[in-house]
């Protein structure tokens, strides 16, 4: 028999594309998808399967595929400019997207950090806002991994620009995770991505993570992000001279698990780095754009850093761009006459690509215009709701939720919090299952989770819940 046409798909791909993070020999069992089409949170594959995308195409989706105003937008944008270099020229789309991300950017508040507690992912207390915006410079950068290059030279540079070059460190957190090129990877701290290429690498200082799983006994999650900020004075204490920026991921590591924090620890972390004057980077990458309760995360410490990266939502997952945003004092110090040679130096090729900028501009529209974080705030509810219950299953350590995402913790041992062996990949089991069902889960490890465009209806939380469960009862089993 004639193969199909998705199998002809599958294997003319097998034969010439090496795949992201994936061992290609896990093809000689796993099959390989080829999709040919999505609309909201479903992709369909050449042989009429439907899959529900839970993980928003490594949470690029925001609002669903092929948003309709997006769709509109990137149209009108090729029948007019399709690409421009950045330097000594300018597009609408590039000046009107630095200005709105300057609008909505994070900024200190002067109220008290916002109300939490009452709803998962917290609520959006009264802010103040102390003026007008902390960051006020965006640069543009191609994807999430080169704007923490960009944040990282800036940093440094800045200080060297200021007479202080012997900085020349970062201090990054335990179980954060800032990308794979090589900069971005010198700041991560998961062993799968690092290890291998740890020679290569820069050599931060690595501060103990916040994260609440890692709670000592009966601490709370605020305790212990007051117990770590503690940890973190020491080490500007000891090495604030040489460190350019403390860099991380606020309120939740992602890729790194998923692991969750109070956010007074970024209300602190400010505090900290304005004592000790050093930068404080912000890699909102993965949670900005409404992914945790509010627009940025930064929100809910009522903080705005020194460097803001964004990108994975920024284009609603249309196209590759990612900014970097910052402050007034940091741009005065690279702003000099030419022979001063205080430039920054770094440019990518398709920096602020128009029709990218144009996907973003109608992404931001309709986060603007619609009432996307109110609508997140039920389906947040919702998805808690159909969770709770797994908290109780023997092999469930913790269930965990911050706005739009949430995470399964499966563990060996329920009391002692030992986890799989990773050799077993127990979290394998879960995606296999979950594309035989219809849906894609792609667990971190042994940790499931979700990450859904912001168009899921409580009817498809329930299903994708559903299939999560049936495939951590296939995986413990
Ligand atoms: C994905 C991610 C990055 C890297 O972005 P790429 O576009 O994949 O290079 C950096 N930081 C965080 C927090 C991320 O989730």
């Amino acid at each position: 028999m004639e193969p199909t046409f998705a199998a002809q798909l599958a294997a003319r791909d097998l034969a010439v594309v090496w795949h992201p993070c994936t061992q290609m020999h896990d093809h000689t069992f796993l099959p390989m998808l080829p999709i040919a089409r999505a609309d909201g949170a479903w992709l369909t594959g050449h042989d009429g399967k439907r899959y529900l995308d839970a993980v928003s195409s490594w949470w690029t989706c925001l609002l669903g595929h092929r948003h309709p105003r997006i769709v509109e937008a990137l149209k009108d944008q090729l029948d007019r400019l399709d690409h421009l270099m950045l330097a000594g020229f300018t597009h609408e789309p590039a000046i009107e997207l630095a200005e709105e991300l300057v609008r909505i950017s994070p900024r200190k508040t002067i109220s008290p950090p916002a109300q939490r507690g009452e709803m998962p992912g917290g609520q959006r207390g009264d802010a103040f806002h102390d003026g007008g915006p902390t960051l006020t410079r965006v640069f543009y950068a191609d994807n999430g991994s080169s704007a923490i290059e960009v944040a990282l030279k800036l940093s440094f540079h800045y200080w060297r620009n200021l007479g202080r070059g012997a900085r020349t460190r970062f201090i990054a957190l335990t179980g954060g995770y800032h990308g794979e090129t090589l900069g971005a990877l010198s700041v991560t701290d998961v062993a799968l991505y690092r290890e291998t290429y740890a020679p290569l690498l820069l050599q931060p200082i690595f501060a103990p993570s916040p994260d609440a799983y890692e709670a000592a006994p009966g601490e709370s999650a605020a305790e212990c992000a007051r117990r770590r900020l503690g940890e973190m004075r020491v080490l500007l204490e000891r090495h604030a001279h040489e460190v350019c920026a403390v860099i991380l991921e606020p309120l939740v590591q992602c890729a790194g698990g998923m692991r969750m924090h109070d956010p007074s620890y970024l209300t602190g972390l400010r505090a900290l780095c304005d004592e000790f004057d050093v930068h404080l980077i912000a890699d909102e990458i993965a949670v900005g754009f409404g992914r945790t309760g509010t627009l940025f995360a930064c929100e809910q410490g009522g903080i705005a850093p020194d460097f803001l990266c964004l990108s994975k939502g920024l284009t609603g997952g249309t196209l590759a761009l990612s900014a970097v945003l910052t402050t007034q004092a940091v741009y005065a110090a690279f702003y000099a006459d030419y022979a001063a040679g205080k430039a920054f130096l770094h440019s990518h090729s398709y920096t602020g690509n128009p029709i990218a900028c144009r996907a973003a501009l109608a992404t931001l529209s309709v986060l603007r215009e619609e009432p996307v974080l109110e609508r997140n705030r039920a389906l947040a509810a919702h998805l808690a709701s159909r969770l709770a219950p797994l908290a109780d299953h023997p092999h469930v350590a913790d269930v965990r939720q911050t706005g739009m995402i949430a995470a399964i913790e499966l563990v060996k041992d329920k009391a002692t919090r030992t986890p799989f062996p990773p050799a077993e990949r127990r979290g394998l089991r879960v995606y296999r299952h979950g594309l035989e069902r219809g849906a894609v889960l792609r667990p971190l490890g042994n940790i499931v989770y979700f990450m859904p465009p912001y168009c899921i209806t409580p009817d498809e939380i329930d299903f994708m819940v559903e299939v999560a469960r049936e495939g951590i009862e296939h995986a413990v089993a």
